[in-house]
This record gives structure tokens, C-alpha cells and sequence, in this order.
């Protein structure tokens, strides 16, 4: 329902944690976290109210400067802390907006591939889909470049790689995404998120992705492809003006 990334320069867990917040209007039944530390994927989540979440944070912690975070409103499986994103193999966390509508036959054919899976959602395909070809040798770029076209239905997506802690792939086809461009400290950060209000205590830069557009960003900026794999170039506004 509501996803916020953060290639940061300081600790960005209290940060992802508020913009879940500016999207509690949407709506939501679960929520959850992943950090990139120490070459792990550190990721919580709770049932129900962000409070939960902060429970949890606020036990277990999660510390770094790069991570990516989710309020689910569900669509596949029930509202539970098992169901709720990120969604993570030892390799890759995802969050994810919207409904892969052929979820079934690919996670039969991941199944047969010998994966297993955590979850009842339809989201945690997406995980296993590109953490499979980043085993198998390929870049996060090509992963995510040779994962999309699989993809039916609709979605906003965000992706960390356990091995690539200083970067962040967001794609989108049928839900909104944007790019944030921002400054902490001086030091330069970049922004993902589901709705620019999400963003707009960190930024008010921004770029809309088009449809079927995805991004890698990393703290020095966005390489942007459309649908085609063709880098493109999306304008950065100021997000107060109208769209
Ligand atoms: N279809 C996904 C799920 O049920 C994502 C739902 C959402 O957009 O929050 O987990």
C-alpha cells in the first residue's frame, strides 16, 4: 500500500518509520522494514499498528543507512507479521504495491526450482524471481531488467540487495512511484516512495517515474530506464507544484 525507500548517509530507520506514517491515510493491516548492515539484510515487521512496528524496532532495532519500508493493505494471504514486507531471501528484500496477478504458475515454477516461500502473498515471488539470477551471477540491474517482463498485473516495487548496500531499484507499472533527490548533513541521499507527501520531510525534489519505468538509485543520484530498457531522463520538480 505504502512503500518508502532510503539510500541515506545516516541511520534511516526512525526516517522510513515517519514516512510510513504521512501514508497511514491510505490504509494498512501490517508493516515492516529492511536495513542493510553489516552485510545482512536486517528486516522487522509487525501485525496491525505502526506502534507495533515501533515495538519491535525499538527491541530488536535496526540500524544502517540504506533500507526500504512498507504499510500492507492485503490483497493475497491474511494480515499476519509472516504475510506482512518486506519479503526477503539471504539475497534480496522487496516491498510491494499492488497484485502480480500470475503469482501462482511462478512461484510453481520457483517451487520446482527448489525455492520455498515464507509467505501466502503473491508479493514474494518478486523476491525470489531476482534473488534466483543474482545467485546466479547477474548484476541487480540485469535481474531486475530480466525479471520485469515476467510480471503481470500491477505494482510498485522496491528492492534491496544484501551485496549492493549502497543502492536501491524502484520500479513501477500500474502504481505510482517517485524519485526524491535530497541532502542530509550536506552529504547527498536519495528517495523512493509510493506518494510524494512520503517524502516531503526529506525532499522536495522529485521525478515521477512513467509507467513501466524503473530506477537505480544510489546517494549520488537515478539511472532511469523505461519499459524497453532505454535510459531516459524524467524532470525534477519541486513537489509542491502541481503534476
Ligand atoms: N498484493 C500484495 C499483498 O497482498 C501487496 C498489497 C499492498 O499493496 O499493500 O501483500
Amino acid at each position: 500500500c505504502g512503500i518508502i525507500g532510503i539510500v541515506g548517509s545516516e541511520p534511516v530507520a526512525d526516517r522510513l518509520v515517519d514516512g510510513l506514517k504521512r501514508m497511514e491515510y491510505r490504509g494498512y493491516d501490517s508493516a515492516g522494514i529492511c536495513t542493510l548492515h553489516d552485510g545482512k539484510l536486517v528486516r522487522r515487521r509487525a501485525k496491525g499498528k505502526l506502534s507495533n512496528l515501533i515495538d519491535v524496532l525499538r527491541e530488536d532495532g535496526a540500524p544502517g543507512h540504506v533500507g526500504i519500508a512498507h504499510t500492507r493493505w492485503a490483497t493475497h494471504g491474511a494480515p499476519t507479521a509472516e504475510n506482512a514486507h518486506p519479503h526477503a531471501t539471504g539475497e534480496v528484500a522487496i516491498v510491494h504495491n499492488g497484485i502480480i496477478e500470475n503469482y501462482k504458475e511462478l512461484r510453481a515454477e520457483l517451487r520446482q526450482n527448489g525455492h520455498s516461500f515464507e509467505s501466502e502473498t503473491d508479493s514474494e515471488v518478486v523476491a525470489h524471481l531476482i534473488s534466483r539470477r543474482v545467485e546466479n551471477g547477474e548484476s541487480p540491474t540485469e535481474a531486475v531488467r530480466n525479471v520485469l517482463p515476467r510480471l503481470r498485473g500491477a505494482f510498485a516495487l522496491a528492492v534491496a540487495f544484501r551485496d549492493h548496500p549502497e543502492m536501491l531499484i524502484g520500479a513501477r507499472l500500474g502504481s505510482p512511484l517517485v524519485l526524491g533527490y535530497g541532502l542530509a548533513n550536506e552529504t547527498p541521499e536519495m528517495y523512493l516512495g509510493s506518494d510524494a507527501l512520503a517524502l516531503a520531510p526529506l525532499t522536495q525534489q522529485i521525478s515521477y517515474l512513467e509507467e513501466g519505468d524503473w530506477a537505480v538509485i544510489t546517494r549520488e543520484g537515478a539511472q532511469i530506464f523505461d519499459v524497453d530498457g532505454t535510459e531516459v531522463t524524467r524532470e525534477i520538480r519541486a513537489s509542491g507544484a502541481s503534476a
